[in-house]
């Protein structure tokens, strides 16, 4: 299936009819914002009624191609009420836990769009992605599934418990040395030349298979005042904005919940950004942070992702390692779920935003648990006793 839908930039809204990424201004493109007549789900009365698939393919009128020829069962994830996290939040707290995606993260929801819109397409006989990780594993998952060929670019200090997961699926796996912002570009470009079609982080194929985020929370909670979200490459944040703005579209909300999007302090070009108070991103020096998965220091849709957060009054804010750390084992321990250090950095920006007053203490706020992570990969050992049989019921006491 091809899809000759017309592309949009976000920006100086100039179309492109090509499967291209980007606008001749520079900007991303996207396929242009839907205004739809009547809202998947909904009865002809305005009642609900039995969705017409499950996850995103509940969704699949607003789609630009019909993810069923890749689909693993993306979307659909819980929208849980973590009451036991707003008394050190200081507000309302629900978790979107986009871990519970088929390959732990919300790239699925992405992959499965742009890896269909690749099946039988003339021209492109495969599928590529340039990623930390969990896009490289969800590209090459769904690229088996529907029997297409992947190929994966990798930085060259990719986490060895990464690397494994991503080759069980067999892609070709390339691992490059050097700038990471670079290679996002220099794929887009070699890719039409070789049949490579590349579903980066925020290309429209991928950015309209991840708004369904954003209906899925709407649908779920129509009262939320804000959403908490990590941010790399801006792709995803891009796709919330997006999917808000067509949810208000079509009468869901009157007013978009807030947008906060959050960095990790060693690699905050967004966040720099905000706090100087500029239209554009630019680019930083990399730095090193536990959130491995969002340590992109030239976010590809920085720029955009700065514009959704003004037009729904949020902000970006950066956090460091140690908050996260103490995030992800709260996240644990006080909600029962299993983050990445990336993805509980919204918690840790939670704390500061009530603090500051930005966020009131009766609002309500979705954090979203963008995925799930590999285990253990920290490479400490949990502090646990081992006793013979005859010492249980001591240990048990204690
Ligand atoms: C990819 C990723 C992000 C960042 O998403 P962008 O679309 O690149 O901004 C955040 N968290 C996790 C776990 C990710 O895998
Ligand atoms: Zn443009």
């Amino acid at each position: 299936m091809s899809d000759g839908a017309d592309r949009r930039c976000y920006a100086c809204d100039r179309s492109d009819e090509g499967p291209r990424a980007r606008c001749e201004c520079g900007d991303p493109l996207w396929f242009p914002v839907r205004e739809p007549d009547e809202w998947p789900g909904a009865s002809a009365e305005g009642g609900p009624s039995t969705p017409p698939g499950a996850g995103i393919r509940r969704y699949g009128s607003l789609l630009p191609v019909d993810p069923a020829p890749a689909d693993l069962g993306a979307g659909g994830t819980p929208l849980i009420r973590a009451g036991r996290l707003d008394e050190v939040a200081g507000c309302r707290v629900w978790l979107k836990d986009e871990g519970q995606n088929p390959t732990g993260s919300f790239k699925d929801r992405g992959s499965a769009v742009g890896v269909a819109a690749v099946v039988g397409e003339s021209g492109h006989e495969r599928v590529g992605t340039v990623s930390h990780g969990n896009m490289a594993l969800s590209t090459a998952a769904h690229a088996a599934a529907a029997g297409v060929e992947c190929v994966v670019l990798v930085p060259a200090d990719v986490p060895a418990a990464r690397l494994s997961a991503i080759a069980r699926f067999d892609p070709t796996i390339v691992r490059v040395r050097g700038d990471y912002g670079r290679l996002y570009r220099d794929a887009l470009a070699l890719g039409p030349e070789r049949g490579i079609r590349f579903v980066n982080s925020d290309v429209p194929l991928r950015v309209a298979g991840q708004k369904t985020l954003a209906y899925e929370l709407l649908d779920a909670a129509p009262d939320l005042d804000a959403i908490v979200l990590p941010v790399s490459s801006g792709g995803n944040a891009s796709a919330v904005w997006k999917g808000l703005r067509e949810g208000r579209a079509a009468g869901l909300v009157d007013e978009l919940p807030r947008l906060y999007l959050v960095q990790a302090a060693a690699c905050d070009p967004i966040a720099s950004a905000f706090r100087r108070d500029e239209g554009a991103v630019t680019p930083t020096t990399p730095g090193e942070t536990v959130a491995y998965s969002i340590a992109n220091p030239d976010p590809p849709s920085g720029t955009r992702a700065l514009a959704a957060v003004r037009d729904t009054g949020g902000a970006v804010v950066s956090v460091g390692d140690e908050g996260i750390r103490a995030a992800r084992d709260r996240l644990a321990r006080r909600a029962g779920v299993r983050a990445e250090a990336a993805a509980a950095t919204p918690l840790v920006a939670l704390d500061r935003l009530t603090d500051a007053g930005e966020i009131a203490d009766d609002e309500a706020v979705a954090c979203v648990v963008t995925g799930r992570g590999y285990g253990g990969t920290d490479g400490s050992e949990p502090d646990t006793p081992v006793v013979d049989r005859d010492g249980l019921a001591a240990a048990l006491d204690a």
